[in-house]
């Protein structure tokens, strides 16, 4: 799973990126790699591990992670060439989930591409941008299909939710926002992997100063979330320069210098959180002396593919899934305690795994 962080030049885009990864360097236990210097490997934050591994004295806590790809280089004209343009944008295909970073501090000292702070025209910009990617892979993608529908006549109707975006995102708007007659309608647009058919969460990135009230006086804020609003995505606020300090902090520093910004937590802990939510993502978590650990799967998942996340073999031989939600283990102290109390359930092939459930699989080798 992956995240692209796009924006244009000087909206803090590496300075956010560099504390994400930093971040992640540091978590305790998580073998860190670098595929790539623009692919950082995030640990997502989950208060429940620690507890969990405590319970079982587990030598290890392995959490569950996003990829994040620094997407810089993307600036107006970028579909046309400009710049390394269509190479960016063609790293954002890629991606399954966007972070747009858009610039809403002063700061007369860090050059603004287009002369002043304006969130919504640089939003604006990037999404014209997305938007002609987009058209050309859809002209090509008429044209083909206009031929082949000649002798195939199926593909009429393909044909025409083609031309239907393309008018749509002509009209300046993006893939994401458009209404579909069904769920084929959906799921073909979908498989088109259009830029402007991506998530899209808005970091907006204030000075530290307008921390405390999460944005709320910051006009730039304002604007960013009514734009989000309209468009259903989300926004988060953030201070991209603090959270790169935090992220050079030991763990108490760090606890200490959130409580005097009057925080619980960090901007990017917060942020990774939704991205996993944006990527409609949860975790099941399984514990032993050995290891706890997060699995990442898809909401909707059933027991067996579940399975199939730890081994193959798992899923293949799949017999039964051990259940219990992590707060009800908690509360009773131990596995023993809540299976006394009928509080560990067995779940076949049909189950669906849910967000916080503690499994033992069951299976056949
Ligand atoms: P990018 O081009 O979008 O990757 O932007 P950078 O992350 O390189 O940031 C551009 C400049 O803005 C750098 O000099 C950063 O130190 C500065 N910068 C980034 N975030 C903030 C911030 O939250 N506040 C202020 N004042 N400056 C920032």
């Amino acid at each position: 799973m992956k995240l692209g962080i796009v924006g244009l030049p000087n909206v803090g885009k590496s300075t956010l990126f560099n504390s994400l990864t930093k971040a992640g360097a540091e978590s305790a236990n998580y073998p860190f790699c670098t595929i790539d210097p623009n692919v950082g490997v995030v640990p997502v934050p989950d208060v429940r591990l620690g507890k969990l591994a405590a319970l079982y004295d587990s030598a290890k806590i392995t959490p569950a992670v996003i990829e994040f790809v620094d997407i810089a280089g993307l600036v107006k004209g970028a579909s046309k060439g400009e710049g390394l343009g269509n190479q960016f944008l063609s790293n954002i295909r890629e991606v399954d989930a966007i972070v747009h970073v858009v610039r809403c501090f002063e700061d007369g000292n860090v050059i603004h591409v287009d002369g002043s702070v304006n969130p919504l025209r640089d939003i604006e910009t990037i999404d014209l941008e997305l938007i002609f990617s987009d058209l050309e892979i859809l002209e090509r993608r008429i044209s083909k299909t206009a031929k082949s529908a000649f002798n195939d006549k199926s593909l009429a109707k393909e044909l025409e939710i083609l031309k239907a975006v393309k008018a749509h995102l002509e009209d300046g708007k993006l893939a994401r926002s458009m209404e579909f007659e069904d769920d084929d309608a959906q799921e073909f647009v979908s498989s088109l992997n259009l830029l402007t058919y991506k998530p899209v969460i808005f970091a907006a990135n204030v000075s530290e100063d307008d921390l405390a009230d999460d944005g709320a006086s910051n006009e730039y804020v304002k604007e960013v979330r009514g734009f989000a609003a309209e468009n259903g995505s989300e926004v988060f606020v953030i201070c991209a320069q603090i959270e790169q300090e935090i992220a050079e902090l030991e763990e108490d520093e760090r606890k200490m210098f959130l409580e005097d910004l009057g925080l619980t937590e960090s901007g990017l802990e917060k942020l990774i959180a939704a991205s996993y939510h944006l990527l409609g993502l949860i975790s099941y978590l399984t514990a032993g002396p050995t290891e706890t650990r997060a699995w990442t799967i898809k909401v909707g998942t059933k027991a067996p593919q579940a399975a199939g996340k730890i081994h193959s073999d798992f899923e293949r031989g799949f017999i039964k899934a051990e259940v219990v939600n992590y707060q009800d283990l908690l509360d009773c102290g131990t596995y023993t305690a809540a299976k006394e109390k009928g509080l560990v359930r067995m779940e076949g092939k049909e189950y669906v795994v849910k967000d916080g459930d503690v499994v033992l699989f069951r299976f056949n080798v």
